[in-house]
């Protein structure tokens, strides 16, 4: 599958469930707003992948809400891993220390560890939970890495004012869980831009990345994700960083080769826009065969477009001026 602007589709990100045991204050839900639980079963999660694959995809990433708290979770990464080449997932952590090692033995490739702060105050208030602490999560992270699950990811979404002095510390702890660190910018729609709280915790990553080129032992350039990646050494151990600047980057959409399954069955084109949105759960679940299943595909990716197009040079300078505000 190639869309309209030359962008080949491998890799599908199907959210499993919109339940999660954490609410991060920031958190985009995947572009999901309800509570609806119409969720899909291993077996027709594991159709679907099946057509995927027919169809080119080569990567499925597992998201939520949580995934973790889906009870069937080890049946959905079996049935996906017979299809796919790579089945990984995102997850707060929270449930991860002992779901690490029966996951790695079904199939599951890596895992992507969603961890914002290692200051268990700060963690409970942008989570707003009270039950599940940052150290459990720490745990999880090591048990994966150990487990084979690798490389884990931690994602690490950055926050002025609340996170952005912790760089050196989650540097260290990565290094210490044998893990890599992906600093994440704080992304929403073009009209979120605008919200009081967008606007007081959005930082922007370039003078972060310029710092990690400064402290930086070596810097190199990874191909795949067309990013650079920061490397170091903390008490002997190595340490790997990334960043990952969505907003306003034309760049990011070109490189984009991810199509989404809602937890509802729509299948979208982007993160951030309904745009193409088609239901592909209810005529599966009316009968529909694999050839119809296939068109659907072929039409939401027929509709993707880049959502942050490049600015044209007439607009640069006053678009430059915009993000900097
Ligand atoms: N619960 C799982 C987790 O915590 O990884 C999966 C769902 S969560 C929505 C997936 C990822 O999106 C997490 O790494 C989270 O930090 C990131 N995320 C959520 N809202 C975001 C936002 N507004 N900007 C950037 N990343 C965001």
């Amino acid at each position: 599958m190639i869309d309209p602007y030359g962008r080949p589709i491998t890799s599908l990100r199907i959210t499993l469930t919109q339940r999660c045991n954490l609410n991060c204050f920031y958190c985009h839900r995947e572009g999901e707003s309800g509570a609806e639980r119409n969720e899909m079963t291993p077996e027709e999660l594991g159709r679907i992948g099946r057509i995927a694959a027919e169809l080119g995809i080569k990567r499925i990433k597992l998201t939520g809400g949580e995934p973790l708290v889906r009870a069937d979770i080890v049946d959905i990464v079996r049935v996906l891993a017979l299809y796919v080449e790579e089945v990984s997932l995102t997850t707060n952590g929270t449930l991860l220390e002992s779901l690490a090692e029966p996951l790695k033995e079904t199939g599951l490739a890596r895992v992507n560890v969603s961890l914002d702060t290692l200051d268990s105050g700060k963690y409970m208030s942008i989570t707003n939970n009270s039950i599940h602490g940052v150290q459990n999560v720490m745990r999880g992270i090591k048990r994966a890495a150990e487990a084979g699950l690798n490389p884990v990811k931690i994602n690490t979404v950055l926050l002025r004012g609340i996170n952005d002095e912790e760089l050196d510390a989650m540097i260290d702890f990565t290094a210490e869980a044998g893990a890599i660190l992906q600093l994440i910018e704080f992304e929403t729609t073009k009209e979120g831009e605008g919200t009081e709280e967008y606007r007081k915790y959005h930082a922007d990553l370039r003078p972060v990345e310029k710092r990690l080129e400064r402290m930086a032992e070596e810097v190199r350039y990874n191909e795949l994700h067309r990013r650079k990646k920061y490397l170091f050494h903390r008490n002997g151990r190595p340490a790997e960083v990334e960043i990952v600047r969505p907003m306003h980057n034309s760049e990011f959409c070109a490189n984009c080769k991810r199509i989404r399954l809602t937890s509802e069955g729509l299948l979208r084109g982007c993160l951030l826009t309904t745009y193409g949105s088609t239901d592909l759960l209810t005529p599966m679940r009316s009968g529909a065969d694999d050839d119809e299943i296939k068109e659907i595909f072929g039409k939401v990716v027929a509709m993707r477009r880049p959502y942050w197009m490049p600015v044209p040079e007439s607009k640069k300078e006053e678009s430059a001026a915009e993000v900097l505000k």
